[in-house]
């Protein structure tokens, strides 16, 4: 990486990219960028061509941090199906049309609402009894206001829980252990993340009382993340926790000693009994409520051309107050949207979909797909992954796009974006879509600190950093104005 390299000062804001960060700008471009301050300093220069969307997105308004700032604040945590979600809606509806998009609308759709209660947890004996950091998990069942106690079957990982019998599981409250490890692509969720996806499902199958997992997070802290677990059909739900991984680690301790001691009498004067935990968590299930999605687009110049479809999620988890999960994407792919449509007139029509009631089981993205699937969408993205920089791109394109691929690979090269070598996946609310066929491209977002922060009370936007989520906005509008004027014969 090159010097560090000032840019915006031309339009009154001062930023910078940081080179350690991602780029240094090529040679090329910073002529470029001179061209354009001698030519507004002297109305004799001749004309320079306009902007692009991304030179417009690095020395522009800073939109992406004024959607999540004020999304953030004025509205705050956005549960799904709740009022707090439905004021978001309202607020989403007014802010896009305020920034000159069109057809912006609403469009509803119901699911099954789950709020949270009280939640607190105690490890009870054979030690003195002490508190646990603890938070719900998304369709955990009540344990009733006064709560349940009892013994800990302790399994230092899904799979063992999985190869558990039924007796070492029966009437117990099962804790599954294993720390999730940060990584830059945040592959540690998919496989760490199923304690907290079915763990719950499985423990109900055998006969547990409730399942407390190590909660799926990177940090240190005592904040539990939370998320949703899934009871399958015909499972009755249990209650279902996780704890902190300071939480988790002293859980761990006492059932290390709480072992020792059962095998070794009673030297510290203890009772050598099983490790027990009380558990009160009373969350509720309000029945099928209304949420929706919010939609606005970018009108093509060729309303015969298949759209770009962009996406993020409006809801939050109810412990923060949704910065980066997914304020930031909202603000991203819009502020990209609007940058392309100052830019120019794109050829394809942008669809900007903000998506309800992702955290609790992508239901937007469902209803988008019942209302829309049958359409043609000429390629899907989505920002969800927090508000870090990019620093990979992935392609799931159609063989015709070969030469668009690498007309995107050399456009975001100069912000420190490498190509991948595995195809893109899209993300959850365009999950469907792409599942269905439609092309996809993934901007990858660093995921190292993503996973401390993610679904726990700090996810607020002090954890935002204005300067890679630039780096975001400038690498999505390079992408987004390529893709809105690709051809025909590139991209269905
Ligand atoms: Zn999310």
């Amino acid at each position: 990486m090159g010097a560090r390299l000032a840019i915006g000062a031309c339009a009154g804001e001062a930023y910078r990219y940081d080179g350690d960060m991602t780029a240094s700008l090529p040679l090329a471009r910073l002529a470029g960028f001179a061209t354009l301050l001698l030519a507004t300093a002297s109305a004799s220069a001749s004309i320079p061509p306009p902007p692009g969307a991304a030179e417009l997105a690095q020395r522009g308004e800073d939109i992406a941090w004024a959607i999540t700032e004020d999304l953030t604040t004025e509205i705050g945590p956005r549960m799904a199906g709740t009022e707090s979600e439905a004021a978001a809606r309202r607020w989403a509806v007014a802010r896009l049309q305020a920034m000159g998009f069109a057809n912006v609308r609403e469009e509803q759709f119901d699911m099954p609402v789950w709020v949270r209660g009280d939640e607190q947890a105690w490890l009870t004996s054979p030690f003195l009894p002490q508190k646990l950091a603890i938070t719900a998990l998304g369709t955990s069942a009540s344990t009733g206001p006064k709560g349940i106690e009892g013994d800990i079957a302790y399994f230092e990982s899904f799979d063992a829980l999985v190869a558990a019998p039924e007796h070492l599981v029966k009437g117990k409250i099962v804790f599954i252990d294993h720390q999730m490890a940060p990584a830059q692509d945040g592959s540690g969720y998919g496989a760490y993340g199923r304690g907290r996806f079915v763990g719950a499902n499985i423990a109900a199958k055998k006969g547990a009382i409730a399942t407390v997992i190590r909660a799926i997070g990177t940090d240190d802290h005592r904040n539990p993340h939370t998320g949703g677990t899934n009871f399958e059909a015909g499972v009755k739900p249990i209650p279902a926790g996780a704890i902190s991984n300071p939480d988790a680690d002293q859980l761990v301790r006492q059932w290390k000693r709480a072992q020792q001691m059962r095998k070794t009498e009673t030297a510290l004067g203890y009772v050598a009994e099983p490790l027990r935990m009380k558990l009160v968590l009373t969350p509720q299930n309000l029945g099928t409520k209304h949420s929706g999605n919010v939609i606005a687009e970018v009108p093509g110049s060729d309303p015969a051309a298949s759209p770009v479809i962009i996406a993020c999620h409006l809801d939050s988890w109810d412990l923060g107050t949704g910065a980066i999960d997914d304020a930031a994407g909202c603000g991203i792919v819009t502020a990209a949207a609007k940058h392309v449509m100052s830019a120019g007139q794109p050829r394809r029509t942008i669809r900007i979909l903000w998506a309800g009631a992702e955290e609790v089981g992508v239901f937007g993205g469902k209803a988008y797909f019942e209302k829309h699937g049958t359409e043609k969408h000429a390629v899907a993205l989505e920002s969800d992954f927090g508000a870090d920089r990019v620093w990979r791109i992935d392609f799931k394109l159609p063989d015709s796009a070969k030469g668009l691929a690498d007309r995107l690979a050399a456009a975001v090269a100069p912000f420190g974006v490498v190509r991948g070598k595995q195809p893109a996946n899209g993300g959850a609310d365009i999950g469907a879509l792409v599942q269905a066929g439609v092309p996809a491209v993934d901007l990858a977002q660093d995921g190292t600190r993503y996973f401390d922060i993610h679904h726990t009370p700090d996810d607020t936007l002090d954890k935002i950093d204005p300067a890679q989520l630039r780096q975001n906005v400038v690498v999505w509008s390079a992408v987004l104005a390529i893709l809105a004027d690709s051809e025909e014969s590139e991209l269905p």
